[in-house]
C-alpha cells in the first residue's frame, strides 16, 4: 500500500482524486510541479493515513520506510543532507487536508536545524538569517508539537524588543536573535520538562504526528462545524518540503497574490508580501506587509515573473487562484495555490466575468455563485442620507456595512451574541482560535494585518464586513479599550465599519437595504433562461410587492391578509364584529372593513400588475384579536353599549387553550361565513375596478388549514357565490386553491384537489404539525437535538425532506389525480433555503415563494437545480 507520493509523481487522473489523496495542498504542489511551475521539491503523507492515525493511534505498516526513502529522494533532488553539518536539508512540515481549512490547522518550518546544522545553513554573512530561522523553529515547534501557548513566545519576543529599545522584529540584530533563540529553548524546557529536540528524526516525526492529531484542535472541530463539514470526512495529508527562505535578506521575501480582487472580483492582480520574512509573519498579521505593486518597484524582474505565473495559473485551474510564494534572494518559488475564498460580490462578478471572457459557459458561471452569497449581498449598507464622520481608516478587506457594539475578545463576542446583541469584534489580529466570536460577529475589525491577514480571509469567506489594518486603532484589550488619538472607546460601545471603504465610525449608523449590481443581474437573467421552477414572493403590502418585483419576483406566492386589520381603527371595527351578536350590526362594520380590504387588494394586485396574486384569506386564532387590557375592554364596551360584565363573558368564551389548534383558518369561515364572505367581495371588487381601469389583475384565493376535501367542497361553494355576487363577467375567473399545512390534507389531497384548482406547501405549519414541534418553543429543544445527532438541521429553516418532504411528494401524486394540471406551489420560509429550493424542484413544484429579499437566492438556486443531472445544486 503506497502512503507517501513525491511531488512530482503522477498519482491519479483527476483533480478531485488528486485532492482527496493528497489533500488540497499536496494536490496543489503536485499538479503545480507537473506543470512545471517553481516549487520547491517534497512528498505527501496521505490523508488515509491520518484517518489511520486517528483510528488506532499507530501508522501502518511501511510508513516509516515510505518516509525513508521519500527524504532520501529529497536529499538527491537538492543536493543537501538532512541532518548535514555542512550543507544540511530543512523541511516545512504542513498540513493539507481535502477541503480547504485556511490557517486552521498547524504547519512547522525549518525541521532539521538545530545547533549542529545551523553551522552549515549559515555562511558569514548569514549568521542573522540563521538564528531567526531557528527561533521560529523552536516557536513554532514549541506551540504545535508542544502545545506551548503563543503568546508566551510573543511576550518573550516583546520583552526583547522593548530590551533592546526596538519596534520592528527585522532590527533585532543577529546576537538578538541568538538571544532570543536561548531564551525560547528556555521557555520550552520550562513548560516542557525537556529540552527541544536536537535530532531531525526526532524534530520530523513529532511535526508529523502533531499536524495529524492538529485535525482535531478545538478550533478546527469549530470551523468544520461552522462550515458544515462532516465530521468523519477524510482527514489531513502531511506534506514534507524542502525549505526556500524569504528571510535571507532585502532581496528575499515572502507573499501572498491573488489572480483576481477577492473583495471585489475586479480583473486584476492583488496581494501583498514582506520583504526579509518567511510565510507565516504575512498571513499572522504580524506587520502590516507591503501591496504587490511595490514590489514592482522593488523587484521589477520577479514582479513579471509572478504576473506571469498568476496567469497561467488562473488559465488552467479556471478560477480565482489564492498562491503563496517566496522569493529567495531573487528568486521566485510557489507554496501553495488554491481556490480563493471569494467575498459574495466578488464570486459574481468573477463569475460573470469568467463566462464573458470565455474560460468558463454560463452553465459553470451559475453553478459556481452559492446561493446564500446572493443573500449575502442582500445585505444593507450605511445610508448616505445620514453621513458620519470617519475615525479611522484601514483597508477594506471584506465588503458590507455593519454595527455593533464593541467586543475585545472573542469569547465575549460569543457571549453577547447569545444575548442577542450585535457585535464588532476588535483586535490587533485575529487567530484560528477567535473563529467563534468572529462567526458571532456582525463585523470585525483589525488595527494589524493586511489584505490577506487571517481575518480578511475568513470574513471574506463568512460573508461578514471587515476591515483590517486600521494602524490608527490603538487597540488595548487588557484595559477593555480601543484609542484614535484622544478618542477613546469602551467594550461595549457602539461602533460601525464599511468593509468596502475601509472607514469606522462611532456610533452606531442607520442602513439601507442593499440593491443587486449589474453583474447580479446579469447572473439572474441567465439563471432565470435555465430554471424551470418559478419563484414568487410573499409579500403583504404594495411596498414589498414592488421590492420583490425589482429583485425578480415573478408574482406574490403569498399575501396574508391579517396585518390588514391590525391597524388601530380597523381593529377596533373587527373586535366588534366578532363580539358582536347583532347580525345588522355586525353587517354594517363588515362592509367598513371590506372597503378598507379593497384598497388594499388594489394595491397588491396593481404592484403586481399581470402577475399572480396569491391571496390568503384570514387565517389566525380569533382569540388573537380580542381586547387585551382592562381599558381595550372598557373602550370595546363602550362602543357596543354593553356592560363590562357582559363583553368580558363573550371575551372569555372565545378564549382558547390552544389556540394554533383551535379556531383558526377555515375553521373560522365555517363559523364566521361572512368574515371571509367580506374578503372575497373585496378582491373581486378591487378585480373589477383594476380591470376598468385598463389593468390586468391575477388574484388568487387560497384557503388556510384545509384538511378534508368536503371542508375544502364547503368553503369553494362559499367562495364561489361571494365573486358571483360582484363578478357579472363570468370571464374573470379567480382561481380557488388552498394551502396544505396539515398532515392530514397530504393524504387526503385527492378529495381536496376535486375542489382545489391550486395547492400550495404551507411548509412552516406542515413541518410543525407533521414533527408535532411548536414552533415558538422548539428553541428550547432543538438545539440538544442537533448536538446529539438527532437532527441534522433546523427542520423550520430547512425542509425536512425524509418527512414533511415525503407528505408533500404525496399530496403531490394524490392531488394530481384529484385534478389534472393542479397548480402546485410553495410558501413557507423555506422557499428561501437553498436546499428547499432543490428539493421543490426535484418533487415536481411549479413554483416557491420566498421572502422578497431571499428571491434572487431562489432563482440561481432553481437554475442550479436544473442544471445538475442529479438535480442537486452545488454546497
Ligand atoms: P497554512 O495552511 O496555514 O497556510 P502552510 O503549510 O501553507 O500553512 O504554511 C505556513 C506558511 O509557511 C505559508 O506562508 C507557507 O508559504 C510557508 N511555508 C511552508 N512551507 C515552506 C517552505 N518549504 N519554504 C518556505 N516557506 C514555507
Ligand atoms: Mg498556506
Ligand atoms: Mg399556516
Amino acid at each position: 500500500m503506497k502512503h507517501v507520493y513525491g511531488f512530482a509523481e503522477n498519482v491519479a487522473e483527476t483533480h478531485d482524486e488528486r485532492k482527496s489523496i493528497l489533500g488540497g495542498k499536496g494536490a496543489s504542489l503536485n499538479e503545480m510541479t507537473a506543470l512545471g511551475f517553481p516549487v520547491p521539491s517534497g512528498f505527501t503523507i496521505t490523508t488515509e493515513v491520518c484517518q489511520q492515525f486517528n483510528r488506532s493511534h499507530n501508522y501502518p505498516e511501511g510508513l516509516k520506510q515510505q518516509v525513508e526513502s521519500a527524504l532520501t529522494r529529497l536529499e538527491s533532488a537538492t543536493g543537501k543532507r538532512f541532518g548535514d553539518a555542512k550543507n544540511p536539508l530543512l523541511v516545512s512540515v504542513r498540513s493539507g487536508a481535502a477541503i480547504s481549512m485556511p490557517g486552521m490547522m498547524d504547519t512547522v518550518l525549518n525541521i532539521g536545524l538545530n545547533a549542529k546544522t545551523l553551522l552549515g545553513l549559515t555562511r558569514a554573512d548569514h549568521e542573522r538569517f540563521g538564528w531567526d530561522a531557528y527561533r521560529r523553529l523552536v516557536q513554532m515547534f514549541g506551540n504545535v508539537v508542544g502545545g506551548i501557548d503563543h503568546a508566551r513566545f510573543q511576550d518573550a519576543l516583546e520583552q526583547l524588543k522593548s530590551e533592546r529599545g526596538v519596534s520592528a522584529d527585522a532590527d533585532l540584530n543577529q546576537g538578538d536573535l541568538k538571544e532570543l533563540t536561548l531564551r525560547f529553548e528556555a521557555l520550552f524546557v520550562a513548560e516542557l520538562g525537556q529540552a527541544f529536540p536536537q535530532d531531525p528524526e526526532q524534530q520530523l516525526w513529532a511535526a508529523i504526528d502533531a499536524v495529524f492529531r492538529s485535525w482535531h484542535t478545538p478550533r478546527a472541530v469549530t470551523y468544520r462545524k461552522i462550515n458544515a463539514i462532516s465530521r468523519d470526512v477524510l482527514g489531513t495529508a502531511v506534506n514534507v518540503q524542502a525549505m526556500v527562505f524569504g528571510n535571507q535578506g532585502e532581496t528575499s521575501a515572502s507573499g501572498v497574490a491573488f489572480t483576481r480582487d477577492p473583495a471585489t472580483g475586479q480583473r486584476k492582480e492583488r496581494g501583498e508580501y514582506l520583504p526579509n520574512a518567511q510565510g507565516e509573519d504575512v498571513v499572522a498579521g504580524l506587520r502590516t506587509p507591503e501591496a504587490l505593486d511595490a514590489l514592482q518597484q522593488t523587484m521589477p524582474a520577479v514582479y513579471a515573473q509572478l504576473q506571469d505565473v498568476l496567469e497561467r495559473l488562473e488559465r488552467h485551474f479556471r478560477v480565482v487562484q489564492d498562491v503563496e510564494f517566496t522569493v529567495e534572494e531573487g528568486t521566485l518559488y510557489l507554496l501553495q495555490t488554491r481556490a480563493a475564498k471569494l467575498s459574495a460580490t466578488a464570486a459574481v462578478r468573477v463569475a460573470v466575468d469568467m463566462a464573458q471572457e470565455g474560460l468558463i459557459t454560463q452553465s459553470e458561471a451559475l453553478l459556481r455563485v452559492q446561493p446564500r452569497q446572493l443573500a449575502q449581498l442582500m445585505h444593507p449598507s450605511f445610508d448616505p442620507q445620514h453621513p458620519e464622520t470617519v475615525l479611522a481608516a484601514g483597508l477594506g478587506a471584506s465588503p458590507g456595512a455593519a454595527s455593533g457594539r464593541v467586543a475585545f475578545e472573542a469569547a465575549q463576542a460569543e457571549r453577547w451574541a447569545e444575548q442577542g446583541k450585535d457585535v464588532i469584534l476588535v483586535r490587533q489580529e485575529t487567530s484560528p482560535d477567535d473563529i467563534g466570536g468572529m462567526q458571532a460577529a456582525q463585523g470585525l475589525l483589525t488595527s494589524r494585518g493586511g489584505f490577506t491577514s487571517h481575518a480578511a480571509i475568513v470574513a471574506r469567506a463568512m460573508g461578514k464586513p471587515c476591515v483590517s489594518g486600521c494602524e490608527a486603532l490603538h487597540v488595548d484589550a487588557k484595559a477593555q479599550q480601543l484609542s484614535v488619538g484622544d478618542v477613546v472607546v469602551q467594550a461595549g460601545e457602539w461602533l460601525s465599519i464599511d468593509g468596502g471603504t475601509g472607514e469606522v465610525f462611532r456610533g452606531q449608523r442607520p442602513l439601507v437595504p442593499a440593491q443587486l449590481d449589474a453583474c447580479a443581474h446579469t447572473l439572474l437573467s441567465w439563471a432565470d433562461g435555465v430554471r424551470r421552477l418559478g419563484v414568487r414572493a410573499n409579500a403583504d403590502t404594495p411596498h414589498e410587492a414592488r421590492l420583490a418585483k425589482a429583485l425578480g419576483a415573478e408574482g406574490i406566492g403569498l399575501a396574508r391578509t391579517e396585518h390588514m386589520f391590525f391597524a388601530q381603527e380597523r381593529m377596533a371595527l373587527f373586535q366588534q364584529v366578532i363580539v358582536t351578536r347583532e347580525t345588522s350590526q355586525s353587517a354594517s362594520l363588515l362592509q367598513r372593513l371590506g372597503r378598507f380590504q379593497q384598497q388594499d387588494f388594489e394595491g397588491l394586485l396593481e404592484a403586481m400588475d399581470g402577475l399572480p396574486v396569491v391571496i390568503r384569506l384570514l387565517d389566525p386564532p380569533l382569540h388573537e384579536f380580542l381586547p387585551k387590557t382592562a381599558s381595550e375592554l372598557e373602550r370595546l364596551a363602550q362602543t357596543l353599549h354593553l356592560s363590562e360584565a357582559t363583553l368580558g363573558q363573550r371575551v372569555a368564551a372565545l378564549q382558547e387553550f390552544n389556540p394554533m389548534l383551535g379556531h383558526r383558518g377555515c375553521r373560522l369561515g365555517v363559523t364566521h361565513p361572512q368574515i371571509y364572505e367580506m374578503q372575497v367581495e373585496a378582491i373581486a371588487r378591487a378585480t373589477v375596478r383594476l380591470q376598468a381601469a385598463g389593468k390586468v389583475p391575477q388574484p388568487r384565493i387560497m384557503i388556510p388549514l384545509i384538511g378534508d376535501g368536503r371542508e375544502m367542497q364547503f368553503m369553494r361553494h362559499l367562495v364561489s357565490r361571494a365573486l358571483q355576487r360582484v363578478l357579472e363577467d363570468a370571464s374573470t375567473a379567480i382561481k380557488i386553491g388552498t394551502m396544505i399545512e396539515v398532515p392530514r390534507a397530504c393524504v387526503c389531497a385527492e378529495a381536496i384537489a376535486t375542489h382545489a384548482e391550486f395547492f400550495s406547501f404551507g411548509t412552516n405549519d406542515l413541518t410543525q404539525m407533521t414533527f408535532g414541534f411548536s414552533r415558538d418553543d422548539a428553541a428550547k429543544f432543538l438545539p440538544a437535538y442537533k448536538d446529539n445527532g438527532l437532527l441534522p438541521q433546523d427542520p423550520f429553516q430547512q425542509l425536512d425532506q425524509e418527512g414533511v418532504g415525503q407528505l408533500m411528494a404525496l399530496a403531490v401524486e394524490r392531488g394530481r389525480q384529484g385534478r389534472a394540471g393542479l397548480g402546485l406551489g410553495l410558501c413557507g420560509e423555506h422557499g428561501g433555503d437553498a436546499a428547499s429550493v432543490t428539493f421543490c424542484h426535484q418533487v415536481g413544484l411549479d413554483y416557491v415563494s420566498a421572502s422578497p429579499y431571499r428571491v434572487p437566492l431562489a432563482r440561481l438556486t432553481a437554475a442550479q437545480a436544473a442544471l445538475s443531472p442529479s438535480g442537486e445544486s452545488t454546497p
